[in-house]
């Protein structure tokens, strides 16, 4: 069950402050308070969605393709389209999802460690 009171729903709202990378009506992409490369970016669409199964399995189809589409228009925005990015989403406790309301972090700018 999505739970509304969740940090992204809040910013989303309005209610706490975040640095905004990007922004239209389905999708918000802020800094990442802790980033984890030289550009952490997290993506999130505004629809209330606790992670990625619960976007690809209830968005509308169009909304999914949307926001996947948004990544390389921010990624573009953000000057590290050609140098490249990585794009990745945590779901679950294994996974290390902190934050209940479907992202996906892009990070570039620099050379990232393989994995
Ligand atoms: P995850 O662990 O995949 O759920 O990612 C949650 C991310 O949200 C982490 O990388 C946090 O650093 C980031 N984060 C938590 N609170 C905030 C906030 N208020 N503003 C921006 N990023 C945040």
């Amino acid at each position: 069950m999505y739970d509304n009171n969740n940090i992204f729903a809040k910013i989303i709202r309005g209610e706490i402050k975040a640095t905004t990378l990007y922004e239209d009506d389905k999708v918000i992409a802020i800094q990442d308070i802790f980033p984890k490369a030289k550009v952490h970016a997290l993506v999130l669409p505004k629809g209330e969605y606790i992670d990625i199964d619960d976007f690809t399995s209830n968005a509308d189809p169009q909304e999914i393709k949307f926001f996947f589409d948004s990544l390389s228009k921010i990624a573009k925005q953000l000057g590290i389209f050609e140098s490249g990015y990585r794009v990745l989403t945590n779901k679950g406790n294994d996974a290390t999802q902190t934050v209940k309301h479907f992202h996906v972090h892009v990070l570039g700018g620099e050379l990232l460690r393989a994995f």
